[in-house]
């Protein structure tokens, strides 16, 4: 209960407490730890001016009486060391191992998750982060003792942070160690948040139970004679203790359920712990036998633990007096349980020792987070986390939490976000450092997505650099909808293609006829062919066999189908449609990179991505320069050129920018002026004019290098026009 708080708890208490615990901890371990804290955080203070130090010294202390290990308490009192004082992670290493080391730093990463009560999804996902960031669960531990005294301390804090902090316990912390079976840190924690979020409210009931203290303790002491007198023939050994319901367990019931303080029965419960299991069955009938038990009211948590392992029998009865009380019956290992939860592992051996059996811990305690359908509680029923985990979780600059599939890339982030902010995305920031866009995500990250107006829209390659189906089929629907009439015409370019390199001749008639029979009329027309062609939905190279064996059957005649069937089968070579030669690299993709557009003619370079082929950069793109000195990725340079067929023919989009001196007519002219050169302008943009200077975008379809050399004297010849640059 708050009002027997100890606020702050010294070197000493904590040295009584390891003491009284009897239990085999290291103390000179302990005081080494206490030294190196001491001194480190030298006369650091606390906001209310309380030596710092005594705050570790009071985590460790909670640590100690939860029965935590002595690795826990060392890395209590060190788990402000590495991030406030001078001390660094490798000091604490090579001082205590590795081990405490990890703890440390487990709960040091735990601080840096920022909380944003927007939303009711958002203290899930926090809880959820909290869980899959701590690999070992004594971090987790360690940080509910943090918090806890913290929030024993929090009266000298301003208002709003009280309330902040306060919220944030409830609703992320509390839930965490209930799950954990913890009640002590649990109940404590919300009774002091309660304290802070309604005052009144709390007030109210503290002020109700206090008077009428003495009538309970007197009315408990009747009931402890009563089952006692009747039970020490049939019993061994018994343990009677009156308790009074958390504050925060009434005020939910009486302000939340309208119940007045009369109506709860189980304001007071009488806890009967006892030696073995079938004396809690022989106890529960002789308090049948003397109360009358309440209908509907009887639990057996024995056979059906509770999923966070909690263990006991529970009946509600009519005392004499007709007062009707909660009596829970249990053994002292389920006491332990009940109040200590998955810390009574360390407690008292419980199933867990060291890391040899790490595995079975893990798999104890997932299968135990899975589990959870508490009925008071459905907040945490539909984590799933997997501690192994099969999930990330990352923030948003604002501190939302997405969550996304292990090997999400940032552009599954962009997409998570919103279709908009993939579909405008030109690079990302991943804890503020410029990372490439295929950067696979990790738990923890603070993922900012840079986006542009300008951008072409996303690139077909991204398909094979996300993980989620979510962005895939964004991504699809982009190319589906935004580029229909390019699609129509790409996949038109590829169909000739490969009727012409197969041998197909039609005619129009007949080609919609042939398609249409290969579809088995999943078109309706023939563009929505060319179209789905085109965006990557149908895959041309797995229809040639097919398209073959139809051509044949319908229009050909037998000799020369022998001869055609002999044609070697493959996906359209990656030359062919790049242009590009990559030195040692036959059979890989080819895509040329976004960053810097190299057309032919440029001095190029090939990069060798993680899965999605060979990336191909000017020599003088930024990346390029930024990242080959890099020894890290030095094997995936490799060297590239263009093919001859590639210098001589084909088309190549490029994008211009033309600076010029604004006036009616200028943009007519200039389009006129490409046109007249039969230039294919796919796209145009123009930002408003500053001080009479117009800046204009053509993105346009050109042969090569020297192409673009004429087209730039052509463009300089427009009257006003002051430059013209590739972009
Ligand atoms: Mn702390």
């Amino acid at each position: 209960m708050p009002e027997t708080t100890v606020h702050y708890q010294d070197y000493s208490e904590l040295k009584r407490l390891i003491k009284e615990s009897g239990r085999d901890y290291d103390t000179q371990l302990i005081e080494a730890a206490y030294q190196l804290a001491e001194e480190a955080h030298g006369d650091q203070r606390r906001v209310s001016g309380v030596p710092y130090i005594l705050h570790p010294t009071s985590v460790a202390c909670i640590l100690v009486q939860l029965g935590m290990d002595t690795e826990s308490v060392v890395a209590a009192l060190l788990h402000d060391v590495v991030e406030d004082t001078d001390i660094t992670l490798d000091e604490i290493t090579k001082k205590f191992g590795s081990e405490i080391a990890h703890l440390v730093d487990g709960v040091t990463k735990l601080k840096k998750i920022p909380y944003s009560s927007r939303e009711v999804q958002q203290a899930e996902n926090i809880r959820k982060m909290l869980i899959a960031m701590s690999d070992d669960i004594r971090v987790i531990i360690i940080k509910l003792a943090d918090r806890l005294h913290n929030m024993r301390t929090i009266e000298c804090m301003k208002e709003q942070k009280r309330r902040d902090k306060a919220l944030e316990n409830m609703e992320v912390y509390a839930p965490i160690a209930h799950r954990l079976g913890i009640r002590t840190v649990k109940e404590e924690m919300e009774d002091l948040s309660l304290r802070y979020l309604d005052p009144v409210g709390y007030k109210e009931i503290e002020d109700a139970l206090s008077l009428t203290r003495n009538d309970r303790e007197k009315f408990i002491e009747k009931i402890k004679a009563e089952i006692t007198a009747k039970a020490e023939k049939f019993v061994k050994s018994l343990y009677i203790e009156g308790r009074v319901k958390s504050i925060n367990g009434i005020y939910r019931k009486t302000f939340m359920k309208g119940k007045s303080l009369e109506q709860i029965y189980d304001i007071f419960a009488v806890r009967v712990i006892v030696e073995s299991l079938s004396d809690c069955y022989n106890v529960l009938g002789i308090v049948h036998d003397i109360y009358t038990p309440l209908p509907n009211r009887f639990k057996d948590y024995i056979s059906t633990p509770k999923p966070n392992m909690y263990q006991s029998l529970h009946t509600t009865v009519i005392g004499k007096e007709g007062i009707p009380f909660e009596i829970q019956i249990r053994t002292w290992e389920m006491h332990y349980t009940a109040e200590y939860g998955i810390a009574a592992h360390w407690k008292y051996k419980l199933g867990i020792s060291k890391k040899d059996n790490m595995d079975q811990k893990t798999q104890w305690i997932r299968k135990m987070l899975e589990n959870q359908s508490d009925d008071e509680t459905d907040i945490i029923s539909n984590i799933k986390t997997d501690l192994a985990s099969e999930e990330v979780f990352i923030f948003t600059p604002r501190g939302d939490v997405l969550n996304l599939p292990m090997g999400s890339t940032v552009i599954d982030v962009a997409y998570a976000i919103h279709s908009e902010v993939g579909n405008r995305m030109i690079g990302a920031k991943v804890d503020n450092k410029i990372m490439p866009i295929d950067h696979q995500v990790r738990t923890g990250e603070i993922i900012e997505i840079l986006t542009s107006k300008e951008t072409a829209g996303p690139k077909r390659d991204w398909l094979n650099k996300v993980k989620s189906s979510e962005a895939r089929s964004k991504i699809k629907s982009w190319f589906k909808k935004e580029c229909r009439e390019e699609n129509i015409e790409r996949g038109k370019a590829e169909t000739d293609k490969v009727f012409k390199h197969n041998g197909i001749i039609l005619s129009d008639a007949e080609r919609e006829d042939f398609l249409s029979e290969l579809m088995k009329k999943s078109f309706t027309t023939v563009d929505d062919f060319y179209a789905s062609i085109g965006y990557g939905g149908i895959l041309m190279w797995k229809l040639i066999p097919r398209m073959k064996e139809l051509y044949n059957k319908k229009y050909k005649i037998q000799e020369k189908a022998d001869e055609l069937l002999s044609v070697e089968i493959r996906k359209p070579s990656s030359k062919s449609s790049s242009g590009v030669i990559v030195e040692g690299v036959d059979d890989m993709l080819i895509n040329l990179a976004r960053c810097c557009n190299p057309i032919r003619g440029d001095e190029i370079i090939g990069y060798i991505t993680r899965g999605s082929g060979v990336s191909v950069h000017k020599r003088s793109c930024k990346n390029v320069i930024c990242n080959i000195d890099n020894p890290e990725n030095a094997e995936r340079w490799v060297k590239a050129h263009w093919s001859c067929e590639a210098l001589k023919s084909e088309s190549y989009q490029t994008t211009i920018e033309i600076t010029a001196t604004d006036r009616t007519g200028l943009i007519a002219d200039l389009s006129n002026a490409l046109s007249s050169m039969h230039i294919y302008i796919n796209s145009f943009s123009s930002s408003e004019s500053k001080n009479g200077i117009a800046s204009i975008r053509f993105t346009i379809t050109v042969g090569s290098m020297d192409h673009l050399k004429v087209i730039f004297s052509r463009i300089l010849n427009v009257y006003g026009v002051q430059s013209v640059e590739r972009i």
